[in-house]
Order: C-alpha cells, then structure tokens, then sequence
C-alpha cells in the first residue's frame, strides 16, 4: 500500500496552493483566520472564484462540469484550500443535490438546476430532519398529496435545523407521500420546493454561538408542481440515504483539523507559549492523532483498498475527525485563558455596544471569537447523523460480523 503522494500529485498540491493564494480575497480570508462569520456574499464570491477556475464542483462527472479529479486529487483540493484560508464548500446544493440530481433526476431537472448551482445563481436548503425525525429520518411527518388532477402536490409540516433557509430560494425535501406504505421507509417521496411559494415560512433558530444559520421551516398548503418530484414516488428514502452518503464524505474536515491546528500553535506563540512543556505534549498528542486520521483517510482513498464497508468508513473517518477538531477547538480556548471569552464593556456601560461581533477592544483579534468557535464546534458530532448512531453503525458492522 502506499501512503506517499506520487510527484504528479506535489504538483497538483502546489498548484492548488498557488491558487488560493493568488485569487482568495484578503478580506475573506481574514474572517476565515479570525473565526468570524462570514456572508451569503463572502461565500458567493469564493465560490465563483473557484468555478470559474473549474474546481467548485470537483465531485460531479466531467459532463456536467467537474474536474475530473481522482479521490486523491480532491483530498488534496480539500487540505490545501483549508490550509489557505479558504471558507469551507457550503455542501447543500454542490455535495447533496446536485449529485442526486446527476444520479437521478430527468433532463429537464438536470438542465434547470445544476448550472444555478455551479454559478451559486441559486442555494438550496436540505429539508430532511423534522421535530421527532432527526437520528430517525424514517419517521418524517411533512405530508405531500397529490391534488385530484394530478398536476401538483400539496406539501404540509415543519422541516428544522435548515441551514442557510434564509439565504435560500429552493429546498429539496423528504416528504411522506404514502402514509400506508408498510414500512415507514417506504412512503418517502424526494421533492424539489420553491421557497417563494405562498405557505412557506422561514424562522431563524439563534444558536449557542449567536449566529442564526439554522432555521424551522413551516410549509402550510405549499402547492409543488408535480414535475419537482426527483425519481419515482414513494423511492425518496433511496435517494435520500443516496445523499447523506456524499454528506458524510469529507466530513472528518482533516484540512480544517490542520487549520485549528495550526491556529493553536501561532496562538501560543502570540500567547509566549512556545516553550510551556504541557502544551507542547498536548499539541504533539494531537498532531499524532491527526497524523493517524490522515492515514486512515489516505488508507481509504489508495488504489488497492478493498473497502469492507465504504459507509462505515466513513462513519470512522466522521467520529473521530470531529472529535479531534472539538477537542482541538477546546485547546485554542485555553491557550487563550480569559481572553477567549470577551465581553463588551461599552454595551455593559450603556456606552453603545461592539455590533454584536462579540469583540473586546482590550483582547487581540486572534482570541475574540474564540468562545464563539468553540461553542459552534459543538454541532460537529451532530450534524451528517449524530456520533452515537455512527458509532451504533460502527459496531454492527465490525463488533457483531
Ligand atoms: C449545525 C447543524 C446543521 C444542520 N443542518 C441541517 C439541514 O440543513 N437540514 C436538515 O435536514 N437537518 C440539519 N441538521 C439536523 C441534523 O441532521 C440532526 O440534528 C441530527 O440528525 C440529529 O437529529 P436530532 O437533532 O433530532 O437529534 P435526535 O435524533 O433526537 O438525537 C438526540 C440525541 O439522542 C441520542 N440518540 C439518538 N438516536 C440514537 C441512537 N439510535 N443510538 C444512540 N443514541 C441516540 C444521541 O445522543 C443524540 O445526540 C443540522 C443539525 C445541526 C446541528
């Protein structure tokens, strides 16, 4: 097995290198490094930056404007843009629908959507999980009905935890179109939905961190044209799972391991750290950790891997990536001791506040965000399906076998 890059593959790493940073805009990158929020049109700039180039969709078939890339290709893409400052690929419309619709959809779909997607023209929002249908997707409530002339559906429920619903004008929903189906897997259908459409109700949900990328969606009376329905009736639990198959994928986030990871070690430094011996056992601890990740991940991707269980690999590949970022995210706050968690004298003064962005003018720039960034790494093992189902997943495969 090998577990080196060929030449032809430094190369590619360079040349992604050289890219990122000759066209990442400064102030972009900036936010990336301070671990701001960034914006619907941070996103959008980076995005046409990197399709314009022809690197936005590096999992989708050439045909439909991929790259062409092998899997080794894209891990590298994924490190070195991490590595540079890059925000991370938004996954919804490039890493989920878009391969369904590649996969599934009929010509028409194909010819409607995927071009949006790539020109960031239009964002979708993933409407799977629901109050009650979270870790058990199954049990989706939100009902579509055929109405008597057959020409649209009639779609009623509540979607939650929508990233980005506000930022989007399309959603692609799980929706129950059989209530009798004898297994609840079975009454699925996959639906395309106008987020303009009269019924639809976007709330923002305010997360741990303060941010408010997460939304509940109602759909009360939403009436969906009968041609948005992706595959065949009541199959949308395939194409579903078909989906989170691609979410999963890259989610260990190993370039953004090495981001954190490198933010700890200029922190210390900042911090007159460098020679504390504790902290230097620790980072090595997870430079180690990382290091065995990367290999596992590299494992994986290498041409002579037979792969037992693909999706269990990548259950592994899930747990123990976010959990070694949380746990680097926990280390960053205490390198930064009390300035990790700002506060706004002025706004306490009635002085007038900081906007918001939680900055204190006495901590530097680097540690503001800090508590922030911890408290948002906290939804790592949650999202893509929660580490105690992968674990679950893990174990049936390896334990019981
Ligand atoms: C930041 C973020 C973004 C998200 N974005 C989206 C989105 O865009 N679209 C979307 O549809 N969804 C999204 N989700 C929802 C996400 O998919 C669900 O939160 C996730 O599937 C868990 O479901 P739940 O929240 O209902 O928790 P539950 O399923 O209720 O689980 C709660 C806890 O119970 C335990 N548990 C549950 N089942 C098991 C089990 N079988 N074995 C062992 N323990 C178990 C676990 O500890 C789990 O953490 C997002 C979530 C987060 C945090």
């Amino acid at each position: 097995m090998r577990l080196t890059f060929s030449p032809a593959e430094e190369a590619f790493r360079q040349e992604v290198r050289a890219f990122v940073k000759e066209h990442l805009p400064a102030g972009i990158k900036r936010k990336v490094e301070l671990g701001l929020r960034l914006e619907h049109a941070d996103y959008v700039t980076w995005f046409r930056i990197l399709e314009a180039r022809g690197w936005l969709t590096p999992g989708w078939p050439v045909e439909h404007g991929g790259p062409g890339w092998t899997h080794v290709q894209r891990y590298l893409f994924d490190e070195e843009t991490m590595l540079g400052g890059a925000p991370r690929i938004i996954a919804s419309g490039i890493q989920m629908l878009g391969p369904v619709l590649i996969a599934f959809g009929t010509p028409e779909q194909k010819a409607r959507y995927l071009p949006d997607i790539r020109q960031s023209n239009t964002w979708w929002a993933q409407g799977f999980s629901e109050p009650g249908a979270g870790s058990d997707l199954a049990a989706v409530r939100t009902t579509a009905v055929l109405e008597p002339d057959g020409k649209h559906f009639v779609v009623n429920g509540h979607k939650v935890w929508t990233s980005y619903a506000h930022w989007c004008s399309m959603m692609f929903a799980l929706v129950r179109t059989d209530p009798d189906a004898a297994k609840p897997q079975e009454g699925i259908s996959f639906l395309l939905i106008d987020m303009k459409s009269p019924g639809v109700d976007v709330r923002p949900i305010r997360m741990l961190e303060g941010g408010t990328d997460l939304n509940e969606c109602y759909l009360d009376n939403v009436r969906v044209p009968v041609g948005n329905l992706v595959g065949e009736l009541h199959k949308g639990w395939s194409y579903g799972k078909y989906l989170l198959g691609h979410e999963r994928t890259g989610i260990a986030g190993i370039g953004s391991c090495k981001q954190q990871l490198e933010r700890a070690r200029t922190l210390a430094v900042q911090q007159g750290l460098e020679h504390d011996a504790v902290l230097q056992a620790r980072l090595a601890q997870f430079e180690i950790e990382l290091l065995a990740l990367e290999f596992t991940a590299l494992r994986l991707l290498s041409p002579n891997q037979q792969s037992r269980v693909p999706a269990v690999e990548a259950s592994m590949l899930k747990v123990r990536g976010t959990e070694l970022r949380q746990a680097i995210y926990e280390l960053l706050v205490e390198i930064a001791g009390p300035h990790a968690v700002p506060f706004d004298e002025g706004a306490l003064l009635g002085e007038g506040g900081d906007g918001g962005d939680g900055a204190d003018a006495a901590s530097p720039p680097e540690l503001a965000a800090l508590a922030a960034n911890y408290l948002d790494a906290r939804k790592l093992s949650i999202y893509g399906g929660v580490n105690e189902v992968q674990r679950n997943l893990i174990s049936k495969a390896f334990l019981s076998a």
